[in-house]
């Protein structure tokens, strides 16, 4: 029996996988934030280096990889796939069960597949310092050991629930060099204006974003970093559905079924998109499967239109589902999914039905976790769990249906870092928040109203 699948470190991937190559539509363009007229390239040049701006907009299939980042991807990649034989007996379900374990890299998640090059292609552009926000911390902890690989300073907005509940991860980045400063904070005028407002605010992703935007555009040595939405980042985590590619091949399968969970969108799709790219050729049909937390149901319950990625309004106006940018989710214990939009692109697919989104409430998510870790051994990120919770449901499914389906899901990190999470979970106080229509329909009240293109 086959339980992990390697591939040889000759393997890693020699290029991105750009799915604006494919899509048979893409989603409206961003638009200024000031302006409302569609951004131009030279618009992002405040806050990004050339060399990412060029990948935001271009329409070229196969980005190539910089031989500095695959040396640094050779730390941990590439990440091994795993048959979940277990956890398959465990269900007694004929479904064949894959997974792609990208907890294995140094910072615990896949976020370092996007802060690696984001690295580098500002460091490259003379950049001293980048500054970013982080919600449960993963991808503060990345871009803090990808900013002291290339030689640059980082501070680190963190969304103060998390700062609060998850000091580990913020230790972490502070090891690595990192500045960590919990958001709201009196640092930024964004940070200000909301204390000022609620001074016991618990933060939120939106308002952390803000915070590093405007450290960013107001300093010029300064450039800004993001760990989810944006097509850049996306594109970089096609080094897992690539590799995936190449494993599953070696198994002699292809799934049904790809599974992940939704923050941003950015490891769903990291996983999701180059086999989408079979299916947008004609070539395959599958099912693709976006799972997000019921306290934060940004595909399943969110409007698609234009919206802000942060709370002040600073970045561009991108097209997405979104719960409205003042939107601030309960404080669910995956830090990481708490994000008012996702990514154009994502939205895109499933607008057009070719990936579909569901939603679950934390408390069934932590024990599909315990499963897990019963099972295969591995104690998943809260935030991995929900694709787990998703590929449990799937493979009970086939069981009754009796049919041998294979299933491919993203672990997208590991949860050592969540243990008081767990606790939580074990001592039966993980709260599932009903989330009241009243209030996400008061927070798309707020959207901006716009005319064009
Ligand atoms: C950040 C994070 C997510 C959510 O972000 P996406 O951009 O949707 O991938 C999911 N899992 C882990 C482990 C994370 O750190």
């Amino acid at each position: 029996m086959n339980y992990k699948i390697l591939l040889d470190e000759r393997e890693l991937p020699e290029a991105w996988y750009n799915i604006q190559a494919d899509l048979p539509r893409l989603p409206k363009p961003p638009l200024h934030p000031v302006t409302g007229e569609v951004l131009r390239p030279e618009d992002l040049s405040p806050i990004f280096p050339p060399g990412l701006i060029e990948q935001e907009l271009t329409r070229e299939r196969w980005i190539p990889i910089p031989e500095e980042v695959r040396e640094v991807y050779r730390l941990w990649r590439p990440s091994p796939l795993f048959r979940a034989h277990r956890l398959e007996k465990y269900l007694g379900t004929p479904a064949h069960i894959y997974y792609k374990y990208e907890g294995v890299s140094p910072a615990g998640s896949h976020k370092l597949n996007t802060a690696v090059p984001q690295a580098f292609f500002n460091s490259q552009a003379g950049i001293k310092r980048l500054a970013t926000e982080t919600g449960a911390g993963q991808w503060g902890s990345a871009l803090s050991m990808a900013c002291r690989f290339f030689g640059l300073e980082c501070t680190v907005y963190m969304v103060k629930v998390s700062y609060d509940q998850k000091p580990y991860r913020r230790i972490l980045m502070q090891l690595f060099g990192a500045e960590v400063l919990a958001s709201p904070s009196p640092r930024t005028r964004s940070g200000q204006e909301v204390l000022a407002q609620d001074p016991d605010s618990p933060g939120s992703l939106g308002i952390a974003i803000s915070e590093a935007v405007e450290d960013a555009a107001t300093h010029a040595d300064t450039n800004y970093a993001l760990g989810s939405v944006l097509n850049h980042v996306l594109l970089h985590q096609t080094v897992i559905g690539l590799e995936s590619k190449r494993q599953m091949e070696k198994a002699g399968e292809k799934p049904d079924i790809v599974i992940g969970c939704v923050g941003g969108g950015s490891n769903f799709a990291g996983l999701a998109f180059p086999w989408a790219a079979e299916c947008l050729a004609g070539r395959d049909e599958m099912r693709f499967i976006a799972v997000e937390p019921a306290a934060c149901p940004t595909l399943t319950k969110g409007l698609r239109t234009y919206d802000h990625g942060d709370v002040a309004g600073l970045t561009p106006l991108l097209f997405m589902h979104t719960l409205g940018r003042g939107f601030i989710p309960p404080a669910i214990h995956a830090g990481g999914l708490r994000y008012h939009g996702d990514a154009p692109l994502l939205c895109q697919l499933v607008a057009d039905g070719l990936m579909e989104a569901r939603a679950y409430g934390q408390r069934q998510v932590f024990e599909a976790a315990a499963t897990f870790i019963q099972t295969e051994g591995i104690l998943p990120a809260p935030e991995s769990a929900h694709a787990i919770k998703a590929v449990i449901d799937e493979a009970l499914a086939a069981c009754e249906a009796g049919e041998k389906k294979v299933i491919l899901f993203n672990l997208s990190g590991h949860g050592h870092f969540d243990l008081a999470a767990y606790q939580a979970f074990l001592e039966g106080r993980l709260e599932d928040y009903a989330l009241p229509e009243e209030k996400i329909r008061e927070s798309l009240a707020s959207l901006p109203q716009v005319e064009k293109p």
